[in-house]
Formats: C-alpha cells, sequence, structure tokens
C-alpha cells in the first residue's frame, strides 16, 4: 500500500503500545518513526543524573532549563542517545518511568522537546507517537489515533517487556506506575494527555498486532484512497 505524505499522530495511555504500533506502521508504509515519550524520557535521566530531580520529585527548573541549553539527545542506531552514549537501557527502568511524568508536567521542558520533535518532524512523512501530539505537537496531523487498552493488560504486557530485558519487575508496582503516570499525563495543565477532537479511538486490550494493521489500512484505504 503507497501512502501519501502524511504525519500519522498516535497518542494514548502508557503501556497501550503505541510505540510497536508506530513502529509497525512506519515499516509497513516507509514513514519515519519518532519515539517522543523517548526524549522525556532522556531528559528524565539527564534530571536524575545531574541532581535536577530529588526523590521526591521536587525539580529544580530553573538549573534544568539552563541545562538543557546544552543537551544533546538524538536518535540513533541504538535508539536514544545523550551526545555519543547510547541510554535505552536506563531510560526504559522503572527509576525513570517513576519520575518522568513529573518532569513532563514542567512547561519548559516540553518546550524543549516540542522544539526537538518538529525540528526531527520537518520530513512530514512521519509517523510519531506520544501524549500530545495530535492536540500540540501536530495538530496538523492527517490521521490521528488515540490509543487505550485494559489497566491490567497493560501491565502484563508491559511486565512481560521488562523481564525479557532482564530486568527484575512487579506486576503491581507496574500497574501502579502506570496507573498514576495516566493521572498526572491526563491532569496536567501544560499538553495535557487527551483526545484530540478529530482522533479515532482504537481499544486493542483484546487484538493483535495483525489486527490493528488490518484496522488501520481500512481507515488509510478509506481516508486517502489508497
Ligand atoms: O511513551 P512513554 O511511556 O515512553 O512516555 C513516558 C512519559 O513521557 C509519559 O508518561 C508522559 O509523562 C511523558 N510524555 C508526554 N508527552 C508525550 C510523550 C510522553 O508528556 N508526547
Amino acid at each position: 500500500m503507497q501512502v501519501p505524505d502524511i504525519i500519522i499522530a498516535i497518542d494514548g495511555y502508557s503501556s497501550t503500545g503505541k510505540s510497536s504500533f508506530a513502529k509497525i506502521i512506519a515499516n509497513e508504509f516507509g514513514l519515519l518513526y519518532l519515539d517522543s515519550g523517548a526524549l522525556y524520557r532522556a531528559v528524565t535521566l539527564f534530571a536524575i543524573e545531574n541532581g535536577y530531580i530529588d526523590d521526591e520529585c521536587v525539580i529544580d527548573v530553573p538549573g534544568l532549563e539552563v541545562a538543557m541549553e546544552n543537551l544533546d539527545i538524538r536518535f540513533g542506531a541504538e535508539g536514544t542517545y545523550i551526545g555519543d552514549r547510547c541510554i535505552e537501557q536506563e531510560i526504559r527502568s522503572l527509576g525513570v518511568a517513576g519520575k518522568v511524568s513529573p518532569i513532563a508536567t514542567v512547561p519548559e521542558v516540553r518546550a524543549f522537546v516540542d522544539r526537538k520533535l518538529r525540528e526531527f518532524g520537518k520530513a512530514r512523512r512521519l509517523v510519531m507517537d506520544g501524549r500530545d501530539i495530535g492536540t500540540t505537537v501536530f495538530p496538523d496531523a492527517e490521521l490521528k489515533i488515540f490509543m487505550t487498552a485494559d489497566d491490567m493488560v497493560r501491565a502484563e504486557r508491559r511486565a512481560a517487556e521488562m523481564i525479557a530485558k532482564g530486568q527484575d519487575v512487579n506486576i503491581e508496582d507496574v500497574l501502579k506506575n502506570l496507573q498514576e503516570r495516566d493521572y498526572i499525563d491526563s491532569h496536567r495543565e501544560a499538553s495535557p494527555l487527551s483526545k484530540a477532537d478529530d482522533a479515532i479511538v482504537l481499544d486493542n486490550s483484546y487484538m493483535t498486532m495483525a489486527e490493528q494493521l488490518e484496522w488501520l489500512k481500512k481507515i488509510i484505504s478509506e481516508r486517502f484512497g489508497c
């Protein structure tokens, strides 16, 4: 299937499989894939390692804002990097997951990430996943999908992923973390997680990836005549 030059924005709750779906879409239709959550996670790792956020999640916003001026986050062969250092493993840990949503409430952090995302997204042949892509980053995206799934199904999926990577996880901690993140993400003042009016909802609790792709192909073919 040949798709025209479009941006597909995928937003939704934590661990609904947005990144996995976005990667498959990018591969299927020859689009560039960008994971916006990885940038928030990278800023969070940077803030933890440099003392801009403490154990109680108190954030030194002025300090972080200045430090971000020289923060070189990029995507490379192995995923996410700060400068030449690959941080893909660290940013997926529960330590980072526990602090990323408070960091993502900070308007200065959101402005920093938005700038990068728009710069990376100049191509306009793109699939990007996150929480505010269809509402704030690319409100003019040609196709917007809002993903949701049952809480326990999401926790089990995320725990399985972490176990596969050799991490030590407890399903209750994973469930608690994703519910907390959903709450903070949906209630923050700056670009809260919400469905764009023109987004199509995908509840994939009991759908395979192949079924999700079929669902999307039907929509693309109806909408873009391809
Ligand atoms: O998508 P992922 O779970 O990796 O995102 C990590 C966190 O980054 C989210 O829980 C949310 O707090 C924040 N985020 C955001 N806006 C985005 C993408 C991620 O606030 N567009």
